[in-house]
């Protein structure tokens, strides 16, 4: 299976909203399985469509063994508040504590279209809000005070001339070493 490009900080897709998938087709199902080769390739837990340059409102996720796929997710319930550190495929290399609920309740469709409702706390939970916040053009580096979202921007300029491109293309070596290495970029 092929490996999608994941696009980066400065890409517009990462800055456009989704949209709702009408149906779960064997087109869109194909997509996510392509998402999550390429989530595993790049070492992250999670991955959204518009990383990979998509406009479908979709993500995928795999964090402590739960592996999900949600088309039109939305966040029903969300309690709490809770710090950590965050990182995402599109900005590689760079992280920060992001504030976010301590609990979130999610629903949407699963990859066979089936009505799917999930809780998330710690990392998971973290993750579920990261991921819908790409599907709606939000980055982690959005929540941060404006000192630190310039060290942030700062660390990625850096970063960024890797990628003049403006997007990551993944190779099978790092595939491999997946299963080495565990990371919490998402
Ligand atoms: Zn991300």
């Amino acid at each position: 299976m092929a490996l999608l490009d994941i696009y980066v900080l400065g890409a517009p897709a990462l800055r456009q909203p989704t949209v709702a998938v009408r149906a779960v087709t064997d087109e869109l199902r194909a997509l996510a399985d392509q998402m999550h080769e390429t989530m595993h390739a790049a070492r992250g837990i999670g991955l959204a469509a518009p990383q990979v340059g998509r406009g479908e409102r979709l993500f995928v996720a795999e964090v402590d063994g739960r592996v999900v796929t949600l088309f039109n997710p939305e966040v029903v319930t969300a309690e709490g508040k809770a710090k950590g550190e965050e990182g995402c495929l599109s900005i590689p290399d760079v992280y920060a504590d992001v504030e976010r609920a301590a609990r979130v309740v999610v629903r949407g469709l699963g990859r066979d279209g089936e009505a799917v409702e999930l809780e998330g706390t710690e990392l998971f939970g973290r993750c579920l809000q990261h991921e819908i916040d790409h599907l709606h053009g939000r980055l982690f580096l959005d929540y941060l005070s404006p000192f630190k979202r310039r060290s942030a921007l700062a660390k990625w300029e850096r970063e960024k001339q890797k990628y003049p491109a403006l997007r990551r293309a993944l190779t099978v070596e790092a595939k491999d070493l997946a299963a080495q290495h565990h990371d919490e970029a998402l």
